[in-house]
């Protein structure tokens, strides 16, 4: 009856669905264990009427033009230029640590010569991570990565990962920048904002299609089984059409060879009478706290119709698969993506199941990155039933 079953109607398996539908004229059940669609995108008003995001703040920024077009089909967009700040010490400035930082951080005299030291090694507009930053020979360019190493990244990285940023694979620590610009934006991207009514009511659009049927509160496990002999059962009986899961790939196989390691967060709303709490969108504190940031979410909207205001604190820790834990950043290196290959192994066994999404990749997306990747993934499916 179905000619794709999806697992998960976050962004990945929601782009699939209507691309299959769409395009391939095919018949898709999603299923979503959740109550509701979106995956971590997910957004809806709280009790005070202030639209706020479940799983931690989510602005899509992408440079991708065929990105921004596909998903404007569903949604109209709020664009604006996104900043972060980050409190040391009480004090905020901008990040990532950019010229202005610099001169907010050093007297100006100090601050001009840095200045130019910075252009010179490393030319206007460019991103240097920080760990290359204290690499450089020269003295007072390792002193400013050193002021950035100590304020800006070294507590908030052992916070978000529990590791020191040496354990911490390269891809994340390269994310951390010092930009030698005077852009305040915490992305460069062409493209920066949320959907102007919410992320909820584009996804409800995207599925919003006759050859899509989503059934929400329903565990995959609950309806598909995977034998060990290759053989896929869909309510007990035989299913040969294609599965595309975008869940976790250790819990598909029961974790047989232990879980993979996931950092978790535990967010911690809080709703004020005030307009404004903290004047930003999202304030890093990356010296104090064990939070690692604070966000408030009419900064980010751009709300205007809700009293009081709504934030969210993020607590992260190691995930450990209880109960109502959620696995958010994967963490990568060797040995971790050794275990994830030894599940991709087991996925081998059944000809028409393909893995997408952050889950089941076990690797970190953008919501343009893993949209681009949904497309593709479709395309090539479509061009094999062809
Ligand atoms: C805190 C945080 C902030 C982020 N901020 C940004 C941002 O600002 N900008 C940005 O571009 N990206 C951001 N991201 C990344 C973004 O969330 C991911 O790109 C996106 O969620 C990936 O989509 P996905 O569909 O792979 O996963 P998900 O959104 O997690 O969707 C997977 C879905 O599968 C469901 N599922 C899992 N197992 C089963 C099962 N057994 N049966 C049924 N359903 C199942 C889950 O319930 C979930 O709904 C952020 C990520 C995090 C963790």
């Amino acid at each position: 009856m179905y000619n794709t079953i999806i697992i998960g109607a976050g962004i990945a398996g929601s782009v699939m669905a209507r691309k299959l539908a769409e395009e391939g004229g095919e018949q898709v059940l999603v299923l979503e264990r959740r109550d509701h669609i979106a995956g971590n995108c997910y957004d809806k008003a709280d009790e005070y009427g202030v639209l706020i995001h479940e799983y931690g703040p989510h602005i899509f920024h992408t440079g991708i033009e065929e990105v921004r077009e596909y998903l404007s089909r569903f949604t109209d967009w709020y664009d604006f230029g996104h900043e972060v700040v980050a409190n040391v010490h009480g004090r905020l400035i901008p990040i990532p640590f950019n010229l202005n930082t610099l001169h907010m951080v050093y007297e100006k005299e100090q601050a001009d010569r840095l200045e130019k030291k910075l252009i010179e090694a490393y030319g206007e507009g460019s991103r240097v991570p920080i760990m290359k930053l204290r690499e450089n020979e020269d003295a007072d360019i390792r002193q400013i990565a050193e002021y950035v190493y100590e304020n800006v990244f070294l507590k908030y990285t052992m916070k978000q990962w529990g590791q020191t940023p040496e354990e911490i694979s390269p891809e994340v620590t390269g994310r951390v920048p010092v930009l030698i610009s005077r852009d305040n934006r915490y992305f460069q991207d062409k493209y920066q904002g949320v959907p102007l009514y919410g992320f909820t009511p584009m996804f409800e659009r995207m599925l919003d299609h006759p050859g899509i049927e989503v059934q929400t509160g329903t565990d995959c496990k609950d309806r598909l089984s995977f034998s060990a002999d290759g053989t896929v059962l869909f309510d007990g009986e035989p299913y040969t059409g294609r599965i595309v899961y975008t869940g976790a790939i250790d819990e598909l196989f029961d974790c047989v060879y232990g879980r993979l390691p996931y950092r978790s967060l535990n967010f911690v709303f809080e709703h004020y009478e005030q307009d404004d709490f903290q004047g930003h969108s999202v304030v890093n504190y990356t010296v104090s706290e064990d939070y690692t940031r604070i966000t408030e979410f009419k900064h980010l909207t751009g709300q205007k119709d809700a009293k009081g205001t709504t934030i969210v604190k993020e607590y992260p820790f190691a995930y450990t698969g209880a109960d109502g834990e959620i696995p958010y950043y994967a963490i990568l290196n060797d040995k971790n993506q050794a275990l994830y290959e030894k599940y991709k192994a087991l996925t081998k066994r059944y000809g028409n199941l393909y893995l997408l999404g952050r889950l089941a990749e076990y690797k970190y997306y953008n919501i343009d990155a893993m949209t681009k990747h949904a497309l593709e993934l479709a395309d090539e499916l479509m061009a094999k039933r062809a």
